[in-house]
């Protein structure tokens, strides 16, 4: 499902997102389900996509959208 690109969201994403082990943003860069995957290699040490609101709420298939992406989103 289509994710917007909500401040309401991007607080959701802060408090996911922010707190990963895999997070490599800078604290400004978020919402991957929502805009793509971030430019540059993560070291992928867990995913906390699966237990976000905003991945529970749209129905979010998957998880390390900062490396890959969200296909629904790209086809919404
Ligand atoms: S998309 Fe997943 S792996 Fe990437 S920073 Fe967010 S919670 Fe971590
Ligand atoms: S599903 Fe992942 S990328 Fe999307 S808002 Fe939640 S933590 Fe951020």
């Amino acid at each position: 499902m289509f994710v917007e690109n909500s401040q309401s969201n991007k607080d959701i994403c802060k408090q996911n997102c922010g707190t990963c082990p895999s997070y490599c943003g800078g604290g400004r860069k978020l919402l991957f389900c929502s805009k793509g995957n971030i430019n540059g290699s993560v070291e992928m040490k867990g995913c906390k996509c699966g237990m976000c609101p905003v991945a529970v709420a749209h129905k979010l298939d998957g998880a390390y959208f900062c490396v890959h992406g969200n296909l629904d989103t790209l086809i919404d």
